[in-house]
């Protein structure tokens, strides 16, 4: 059971707006990754400034509303709230992508040869978060990755997951 952090737990700041023009139901869920490098947080406790950085990021130099992701995931096996369902994405890299799909950032990265661990805690996590979007935000049961939006090498690592189905939240009791 993955545990939930709500915005107003890690500090969030208020989205400019709440775009909620969306058909999640005729896609599903997107998975990323923060980038090519490691960011895995070894301490919990530094994970809630870690998606603050990325929400600032996204605001102040991409000009965007709010961070651009529904969920954001840690290694620890933690769901930090981002936009939430029921709000359109700005992280799928297309139009369509944005229009029909969740955004799930992972907060790992690195290159195949150094990769920040994939635990069992995040792969939980990740369960949580898909179960949770199809749950309260009429997400689809279509999970893919920000490859199949653009072209992108984003999720990096967790692309084995998206592709050998153990991402699915049925797949585990
Ligand atoms: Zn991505
Ligand atoms: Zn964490």
């Amino acid at each position: 059971m993955a545990l939930f952090v709500p915005r107003s737990a890690w500090g969030a700041r208020p989205a400019r707006n709440r775009p909620t023009d969306i058909t999640p139901g005729k896609g599903g869920v997107t998975i990323h990754h923060v980038g090519a490098s490691p960011v895995a947080c070894s301490e919990h406790r530094d994970c809630a400034r870690q998606v603050r950085g990325i929400q600032d990021h996204h605001m102040n130099t991409n000009g965007w509303g709010d961070i651009a992701y529904t969920h954001l995931v840690c290694v620890h096996g933690h769901v930090f709230e981002g936009r939430g369902p029921g709000v359109r994405t700005a992280a799928n890299g297309s139009a369509s992508g944005n229009q029909n799909w969740y955004a799930v950032c992972s907060l790992t990265g690195g290159t195949s040869s150094h990769y920040d661990p994939v635990t069992d805690p995040l792969l939980d996590a990740l369960r949580w978060s898909i179960a949770h979007l199809r749950d309260v935000g009429g997400a689809g049961d279509a999970i893919n990755r920000h490859a199949d939006h653009t072209a992108t090498s984003c999720p990096g690592r967790l692309s084995s997951h998206v592709r050998d189905g153990s991402l699915e939240p049925r797949s585990r009791p």
